[in-house]
């Protein structure tokens, strides 16, 4: 295990520590306030060492940084990204804590990541590095301590690896271990798509509060992964076209809406929505500035910033991805009128719904989908009203009153537990 070091701030980590601080000053807190709240309260860094399928051996760097438990074990994804960073796993450390107040599920906020590649491995390599990651870190999580999920890279399989291996070294099976895995196997029902539901319930509610009716309005999706997928297949159920989407290999576009459903059938098929029939060829970035209604990045972080915001068009941006927009992108959207529904808010939806597999798999009782899917519904539909009204009661954009009331409900907690020693 590493001390916590005092490594320079990627941007992505200074964006996170941007937005802490002007929360800090609207709350009229501290500096020791701050300070408890700008560091992680532990983290680890592992060598990973994998033998690959030729025999060969190969050396991965992970990371698992638990940003602060004052409310409850902490809770985050594990990201497989050839970018991890120890950073770039702070900052995501960091937006979980608020993420878990503002939607006051009782948890702190946790991030973990390996630098490797998942696409150019076996899915036996794949099992290999996560259950040696997991091993590794085991100290550190436990359905009381702290609980990963998937995030990019990662899936339902990934969370059973990580189950199976943890439950074998405690002697018994540990279902609460981790979340977002195979129903089978005490993953939820409505948790694979329990992220995206939550995107769309704030984009149906954010393009309302702007006076655009959903149906009929237009949407473009970066990201079709776990987030993106589901995000445009639900905009597409609630009547809006969805103009564009995009991987990472390109992007696929059609004026007059994209036939998702066969979209989706076509990136089974190939892995990517490049080639689909349906649609035409977009460069670049461009679908990130395309004449539309409803943005929603959910891919990875700021692909928003100072070079491109002024070209956005978008009249709402719902962050499906964690930090897609930088501080300097949100003023000048802010200025330009545009509504951005963050991502502590607007990606919470997975959050909540493996609070409720952990919740199922504590009790050994399992609810039903629609259960599922009423409980998130209500959840996010409050935490958009609370925020909006607190919003419009401050002047304030979404992402500051978001994070002022995540940041409070930590900083309470703090608080009435008192400083030990
Ligand atoms: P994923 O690995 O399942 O999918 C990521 C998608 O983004 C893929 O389609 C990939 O090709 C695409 N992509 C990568 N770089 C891109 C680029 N430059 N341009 C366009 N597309 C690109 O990951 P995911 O779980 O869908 O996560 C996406 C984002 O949502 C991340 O920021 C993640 O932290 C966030 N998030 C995920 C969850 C969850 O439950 N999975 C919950 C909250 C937030």
């Amino acid at each position: 295990m590493t001390a916590l070091v005092d490594a320079p701030a990627t941007s992505v980590l200074d964006d996170a520590q941007a937005q802490l601080s002007a929360a800090i000053e609207v709350l009229g807190y501290d500096q020791s306030m701050h300070r408890m709240l700008a560091v992680p309260r532990r983290e680890v860094t592992v060598s990973v060492p994998l033998r690959k399928d030729d025999g060969s051996v190969e050396v991965y760097v992970g990371h698992r940084v638990q940003h602060n438990f004052s409310r409850g074990p902490a809770k985050g994804g594990l990201r497989y990204s050839p970018d991890v960073t120890l950073d770039e796993v702070r900052a995501l450390a960091m937006w979980m804590t608020w993420k878990c107040a503002l939607l006051d599920v009782p948890y702190g906020g946790a991030k973990g990541g390996i630098r490797i590649d998942p696409r150019e491995h076996s899915a036996a390599e794949l099992e290999r590095v996560t259950r040696r990651y997991t091993s590794e870190i085991s100290p550190l999580i436990g359905p009381e301590r702290d609980i990963p999920a998937p995030d990019i890279g990662t899936d339902e399989r990934t969370m059973a690896w990580m189950m199976d291996t943890y439950s074998v070294q405690q002697g018994h099976t540990v279902l609460g271990v981790t979340t977002g895995k195979p129903v089978g196997l005490g993953g939820s029902l409505g948790r694979a798509t329990a992220t995206s539901r939550g995107v769309v319930h704030v984009a149906l509610a954010a393009l309302t509060d702007r006076g655009i009716a959903p149906a009929g309005a237009t949407a473009a999706v970066q990201g079709f992964g776990k987030v993106g997928r589901y995000a445009a297949r639900f905009l597409a159920e609630a009547g809006l076209r969805v103009l564009a989407v995009s991987d990472q290999y390109g992007a696929v576009a059609s004026p007059t809406g994209l036939d998702v459903v066969a979209l989706e059938k076509h990136v089974d098929e190939t892995g990517s929505v490049v080639g689909f029939a349906g649609g035409d060829v977009l460069p670049g970035d461009a679908l990130l500035e395309l004449d539309v209604d409803l943005l929603v990045p959910a891919a990875v972080e700021g692909v928003l910033h100072a070079g491109n915001a002024a070209r956005v068009k978008a009249k709402v941006i719902v962050e499906g991805a964690n930090g897609p927009t930088t501080p300097e992108a949100d003023e000048i959207l802010r200025s330009a009128g545009v509504l951005v529904a963050p991502d502590i808010l607007a990606n919470a939806g997975g959050v909540v719904v493996s609070y409720f597999e952990w919740v199922q798999a504590n009790q050994a009782f399992w609810w039903s989908a629609d259960e599922v899917e009423a409980r998130l519904a209500t959840r996010m539909d409050q935490a958009w009203q609370h925020v909006n009204a607190h919003a419009r009661r401050l002047g304030v954009p979404l992402r500051s009153a978001a994070t002022a009331l995540a940041v409070e409900r930590v900083a309470q907690a703090h608080q009435q537990r008192g400083l030990y020693p």
